[in-house]
């Protein structure tokens, strides 16, 4: 995979991916709260601010059923998380219609528009065989979620500037804490 295929599927995932990192966890509250990320949010959804009065309370509700889906580690809790998505994908209707040349499209019938626009990012991720891509970040006070976009699905840090780094000088200090506890003499 090349770097602009890279870079592609980055910003396909991107749009779900913030919206699951509003959610409350580690040191962070509740991003929704925030009127700017809302904003940018819809933005990513292409969905205009000022045309989605119910918008936060939509955004809300598909992340309450998205985050067991995600997060949740024994697969009753994924199956309600599931279920949970279902039912807000219930009301909103699509169909297909083709291009001249045949080519499928499939069209938002009815229903909201910004949930249609969700979901429709939704499954986009979940058909690119990227869901299982996305992790935790394995810096306890970040806990963001990214998509690990490496060929061996090896990546621990939703950033490694901001939390590897971090992680990675946190135990070399602890590791050169003990290595002097136990062979200074003052210590013994
Ligand atoms: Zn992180």
């Amino acid at each position: 995979m090349n770097h602009a295929q890279r870079t592609a599927r980055a910003a396909s995932a991107a749009p779900i991916i913030a919206l699951m990192n509003s959610r409350p966890h580690a040191v962070y509250g509740d991003r929704l709260d925030d009127a700017a990320y809302v904003s940018t949010l819809l933005a990513s959804f292409d969905v205009d601010a000022t045309e989605a009065p119910d918008a936060v309370a939509e955004l809300r509700s598909l992340r309450a059923a998205l985050e067991p889906a995600i997060t949740a580690d024994d697969e009753a809790s994924v199956a309600d998380g599931w279920r949970a998505v279902s039912r807000f994908s219930s009301d909103v209707l699509f169909r297909f219609q083709y291009a001249a040349d045949g080519a499928p499209i499939l069209e938002h019938a009815s229903g909201g528009e910004l949930r249609a626009r969700m979901l429709t990012a939704l499954t986009q991720l979940l058909e690119s065989g990227d869901w299982s891509r996305i992790k935790e970040c394995a810096n306890e006070e970040c806990k963001s979620l990214f998509l690990d976009d490496t060929k061996n699905r090896s990546q621990r840090w939703h950033s490694y500037e901001t939390c590897g780094n971090k992680i990675n000088a946190a135990a070399h200090r602890a590791r050169r804490t003990a290595a002097n506890a136990g062979s200074s003499p003052e210590h013994a």
